[in-house]
């Protein structure tokens, strides 16, 4: 019996054969990255129910030298729940909603639970959990804490860190560490779970976590706005922070471009605003003070941009049903991208006020390296976080389109980085940006994150060859 075989057979003796898949049908869907980009190889799909079958698994695959990817909904957009070789993990059976606790106001939650059944079960208790991600009814909490996910309630909530109060965690020797904890006060010692939290599976295994819970707002009012340019959105961006402060929940950029293929691809959505313009911003401003009126707020606030210039039209929403709409037509951006062939996607942050230049200056300096190419440059613009995504040029083969991608990265990441920006602002490193880290990331950095690496998971069983590790070559590309 060979290593491998000797440990599928322990695992099916421990969490039932039917839950460690071998069949290829079966293994498929875990092997390949959500867009395709890459195809991995696996021994097996393992399904533990509970933290100690992870601990199980995890032991033994230490044991034998098999390596693990941990795997939510596999949505993650940079390559990071590929395996090669060695088991995925994945947490879908965890997906218990421990306790709802409306005091202290925390939700306890397996690391397989959905992101959105976990909005729906806070929103149960009339409080609200603001991650939201358009990914949100397939991806779990499990793999928001391993990205460090963003989405568009970070203006006003701060990302999937900022959420966090304790963690549950498989370490790579099968010790389960409990640091479940929902004090909102705890300095006693180094913050263990941000160690975790961004990790992508490469420190430890997530199994549980408290997360904190806010009140749900009573008031929303949801507009979209025409602009000539990125420089007005920052106009406008300023005018609405200074005027609604906190209460300024979304503010989402989308080009023309953007809108043209969404309204191209879902016909039954609506065209906002009658005119074309350059540039659209989704807003949101939602209060949970009593008596306040988002509505009433949203319609002075924008009254004064026009009046100022910043904005050459607007709409407010007069129906909850219609705030859906709007966000929908930011929600399916993502998805009718891949509907125009391919497309090479880089996810950046850049210092606020360096927004609109990033935007001129990544835009022409694209456009000038490959005529014809179409640029997708949209969301979370209060965030200073865009995705800066290409379209290929109509008419070229797809393949060879994204045989471009280092060319366009070195163009995009030497202007941002210039900028004192992010090359990997809310997706992560996973396998797509790994070089890229060891391009622009800070050497001593890049030394701590190696040394937690070796001190953590000295073998490199957990997730090998992905954020900084140097393993053998990836998988091919699809
Ligand atoms: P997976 O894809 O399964 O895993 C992601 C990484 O986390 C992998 O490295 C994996 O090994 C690791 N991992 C998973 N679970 C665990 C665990 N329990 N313990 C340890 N490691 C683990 N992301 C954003 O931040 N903002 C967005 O706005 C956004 N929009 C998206 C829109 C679409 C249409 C799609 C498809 C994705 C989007 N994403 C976005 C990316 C993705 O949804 C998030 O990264 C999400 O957090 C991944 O969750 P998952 O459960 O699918 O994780």
């Amino acid at each position: 019996m060979t290593a491998s075989s000797d440990l599928l057979s322990r695992l099916a003796e421990r969490l039932g054969e039917k839950h460690v898949l071998t069949a290829p049908t079966d293994i498929a869907p875990h092997l390949v990255e959500w867009r395709g980009l890459f195809r991995g190889s696996a021994l097996a799909v393992v399904r533990p129910a509970d933290t100690d079958e992870v601990a199980f698994v995890v032991a033994a695959c230490a044991e034998a030298g098999i390596a693990i990817v941990a795997q939510g909904g596999n949505t993650g957009l940079v390559g990071g729940g590929v395996p090669w070789g060695g088991i995925v993990l994945s947490l879908g059976r965890l997906s218990r909603i421990r306790a709802v606790d409306p005091l202290s106001a925390t939700i306890t939650v397996e690391a397989g639970a959905l992101l959105a059944e976990v909005q729906a079960a806070a929103d149960a208790q009339g409080m609200l959990f603001p991650l939201s991600l358009p990914s949100e009814g397939s991806c779990t909490i499990g793999g928001n804490l391993a990205t460090n996910a963003g989405g568009t309630g970070v203006l006003a909530y701060g990302n999937m860190r900022d959420l966090v109060l304790g963690l549950e965690v498989v370490l790579a020797d099968g010790r389960v560490w409990n640091g479940l904890s929902a004090l909102r006060k705890d300095n006693a010692g180094y913050d263990l779970k941000h160690l975790f939290v961004g990790s992508e599976g490469t420190l430890g295994i997530i199994t549980a976590s408290v997360l904190k819970l806010y009140p749900k707002p009573s008031s929303r009012a949801v507009g979209f706005v025409g602009l000539s340019s990125p420089r007005t959105a920052l106009a406008l961006f300023e005018a609405l922070r200074r005027a609604a402060g906190h209460d300024l929940t979304a503010f989402e950029y989308i080009p023309r471009y953007g809108l043209d293929i969404v309204l191209r691809h879902r016909p039954a959505l609506p065209r906002p605003l009658t005119g074309d313009h350059a540039a659209y911003a989704l807003v949101e401003m939602s209060t949970t003070r009593p008596g306040a009126d988002a509505l009433g707020d949203l319609e002075v606030a924008l009254a004064a941009a026009i009046e100022n210039g910043f904005v050459e039209d607007a709409v407010i929403c007069a129906s909850e049903a219609q705030n859906l709409n709007l966000w929908s037509l930011r929600e399916n951006l993502s998805d009718v991208q891949s509907l125009e062939g391919g497309s090479i996607k880089h996810d950046v942050s850049v210092p606020l006020a360096r927004i609109a230049d990033f935007l001129d200056a990544a835009i022409a300096a694209c456009e000038a390296e490959m005529p014809g190419l179409r640029v997708c440059a949209f969301g979370h613009f209060g965030d200073g976080n865009i995705h800066f995504n290409l379209s290929q040029p109509v008419g070229m083969e797809k393949a060879a389109f994204l045989k471009q991608w280092g060319r366009f990265n070195r163009i995009v990441h030497d202007i941002v980085h210039g900028m004192g920006g992010s090359i990997a602002a809310e997706h992560g490193i996973g396998l797509i940006k790994r070089d890229e880290l060891v391009r622009y990331g800070d050497p001593v950095g890049l030394d701590l994150m190696r040394r937690l690496k070796a001190a953590l998971d000295p073998h490199d069983l957990l997730n090998p060859g992905k954020i900084v590790a140097s393993s053998p070559n990836p998988p091919p590309a699809l």
